[in-house]
């Protein structure tokens, strides 16, 4: 077996903690229609998706051998998609607190000039996402401006928001996790001051959001 890494582990115990409500989030996601039954099958999902984070299998091989079990139990959904959004969401806030905890250990990544003209605070972290091909237009609309610059959140405001699931796409929010289950956003980092302009020359140009 693979030897895990801090980022697995955290993806780990967040499966172990959220396993359940991420399930239910996805069963009820207002862009799916799984069958109501499915949820008798929480258990054996749960289990497919443990074995996953522990061996590192990519959500394509465990959707496939998903799939082939549940078919024998009738169910004819789209596996890959159950076990790459549950995948991806333990991981993204497993992601997510392997660079927390960087940021803690690494002196503050804004100079406080930068701080005062983006009107945040001190303690401020800013984050933002990138939406691959293919992403729909509600999440490109939420996290990249018009000429695919990445937007600016301040981790609080993103942290706080609820849940998407039962929401239309145009009332969507924000996420740490994922915002649309199997659309193609990456994982939400920590904007860099220094790092990621140089990547994104117009990153820190706009306004700070607040949707
Ligand atoms: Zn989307």
């Amino acid at each position: 077996m693979p030897e895990m890494t801090k980022i697995d582990s955290y993806a780990m115990q967040h499966a172990r903690e959220y396993g359940h409500d991420c399930f239910i989030r996805l069963l009820l996601h207002s862009s799916f229609k799984f069958p109501e039954t499915l949820i008798d099958e929480e258990e054996e999902i749960y289990r497919w998706v443990i074995k996953a984070i522990l061996q590192r299998q990519g959500s394509r091989t465990v959707g496939r051998l998903l799939a082939n079990q549940m078919r024998r139990k009738g169910y004819n959904c789209d596996f890959e998609l159950v076990a790459g959004t549950l995948i991806g969401e333990h991981y993204s806030w497993g992601q997510w607190r392997y660079q927390i905890e960087s940021v803690r250990t690494h002196s503050t990544y804004y100079s406080d000039e930068f701080i005062k003209k983006k009107g945040i605070r001190k303690e401020d972290l800013l984050v933002y996402k990138l939406v691959y091909k293919y992403g729909c237009k509600h999440c490109r609309q939420i996290w990249l401006h018009k000429d695919g610059t990445p937007k600016l959140y301040t981790e609080d405001f993103v942290r706080n928001q609820s849940t998407n699931y039962d929401k239309k796409p145009n009332e969507w929010k924000p996420q740490i996790g994922l915002v649309h289950p199997g659309c193609t956003e990456g994982g939400i980092k920590i904007a860099r001051l220094g790092i990621d302009n140089l990547t994104y020359p117009k990153i820190f140009d706009c306004d700070v959001q607040d949707r």
